[in-house]
């Protein structure tokens, strides 16, 4: 075998698309019952769109982007590590809040992080993932985290457990950040390196860090909650009431931050317990000053992703049998040749099945007869169509019915008609 995959990516294989499948369809038709309409970004963006929106000390932009450039003189391009940054940049410049200010846009598709690869952590990895922007209500908020559960649930996903928290504004974040570091600063060479690292660069991060000792230490110091400014803190509330007259169950985590510098108020995320440490399906959160930042008006916005290749882990954790369930349906029709001449008659015949919608296939190795039938059998084909030189000559041919057994000879309309409403 002279090539094998880059570490971090994976081939979905022809037994696993029905499963992708139904996760996509459904997918589709949840966000469209609200609302949502689908958008198409480039798989490559300006390098500076990403830098600037996750923040240049977050994880991805420190050591995670595949950036290149085609030649010297083109400015730097990074394939996408998120889609955020990419749909808040369509939306600005196609104008489409001129279309209508409140614009609610979904998305599917492959993403790039140079990550250390592990069991549901890839270098290239699929999301959809939901935007509405144009409002600042914390309904939407609520809209986001609800239409993702009821994905969730007509997936047939019931382990699935919601976490917020808020991580305040620019306004409070700050003081929220300086209480950090002042009840770090004597303590934190009993830190894990990184997140020695991360009191310069990054100290929010130290309080998802997994070291035990790390999330101990942040445990004893006061939670966000209690520094979020007065307009933060009632979106909270807000939410909080909103998710109990939805009926969905949450728990708060003031140790959840997410990775991006983007997010103001909600954060969330929804864990399985069956994922082990990569237990995220998706994660969100309200981002009310990016598309500003991004040059337009302040508009409000939130938003979520979902990993669909954890999805389909936690799926295949879920359903037993899964394989089954989601099988490819098997083909209508086996064409089995009596004679090896027919062959071109045979794939004329194929042609008017398939053209008539009746998936069909034949054998173009010449087997026996016998071997031919043997093949029908492994693909599992309600019918099989036997043709041969005295069927040919007299317009007919032999129809056989593989769970009776039962063999009819029938004029090709009949035929037609025969399968397509078996
Ligand atoms: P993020 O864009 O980092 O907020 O992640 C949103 C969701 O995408 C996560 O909750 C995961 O389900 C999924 N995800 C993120 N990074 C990866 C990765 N490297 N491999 C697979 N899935 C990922």
């Amino acid at each position: 075998m002279k090539y094998k995959l880059p570490p971090g990516t994976h081939d979905i294989l022809p037994s696993e698309i029905p499963l992708w499948h139904h996760l996509e369809k459904t997918a589709h038709e949840v966000f469209q019952t609200y609302g949502y309409q689908e958008i198409r970004t480039p798989i490559f963006e300006y390098t500076s769109l990403f830098a600037r929106s996750l923040g240049e000390s977050s994880d991805i932009v420190e050591k995670e982007m595949y950036t290149f450039s085609a030649n010297k003189s083109e400015e730097s391009l990074t394939l996408r590590p998120e889609l955020t940054a990419p749909v808040v940049r369509a939306y600005l410049e196609h104008h489409l809040n001129r279309e209508k200010k409140f614009q609610k846009l979904y998305y599917i598709g492959p993403l790039f992080r140079h990550e250390r690869p592990q069991k549901g952590r890839y270098r290239q990895f699929h999301q959809i993932g939901l935007e509405a922007l144009g409002c600042y209500d914390y309904l939407v908020d609520i809209e986001i985290i609800d239409v993702t559960i009821r994905l969730f649930e007509l997936l047939g996903i019931k382990q699935a457990q919601l976490v917020i928290n808020s991580i305040g504004c620019p306004q409070c974040r700050p003081i929220y950040q300086n209480a950090l570091k002042n009840n770090l600063s004597t303590i934190k060479t009993k830190l894990c390196s990184d997140c020695q690292r991360r009191f310069q660069t990054n100290i929010l991060r130290i309080l998802d860090c997994k070291n035990k000792t790390c999330y101990e230490i942040t445990s004893q110091i006061p939670p966000i909650q209690t520094f979020l400014c007065k307009q933060c803190r009632n979106h909270f509330e807000q939410l909080i009431s909103g998710l109990k007259e939805f009926d969905i169950s949450y728990k708060i985590d003031s140790h959840l931050v997410r990775g991006f510098d983007y997010y103001t108020k909600t954060i969330f995320e929804i864990r399985h317990s069956a994922l082990g440490s990569q237990n995220a399906l998706c994660g969100g959160g309200r981002y009310d000053n990016l598309i500003e930042e991004f040059g337009g008006l302040p508009t409000g916005a939130v938003g979520c992703a979902i990993g669909m290749e954890r999805v389909i882990l936690a799926l295949k954790a879920e359903i037993k049998n899964n394989s089954q369930v989601f099988a490819c349906p098997p083909l209508k029709v086996f064409l089995a040749l009596v004679e090896p001449e027919l062959k071109m008659e045979g794939a004329k015949f194929l042609k008017e099945l398939r053209r008539k919608g009746i998936s069909a296939d034949m054998d173009f190795e010449t087997r026996s007869l016998k071997g031919q039938l043997r093949l029908a059998n492994k693909l599992k084909v309600p019918y099989v169509i036997i043709l041969g030189p005295e069927e040919l000559a007299q317009g007919v041919v032999k129809l056989k019915d593989m769970s009776s057994g039962k063999e009819e000879v029938l004029k090709k309309e009949e035929v037609y008609e025969k399968i397509s409403s078996g």
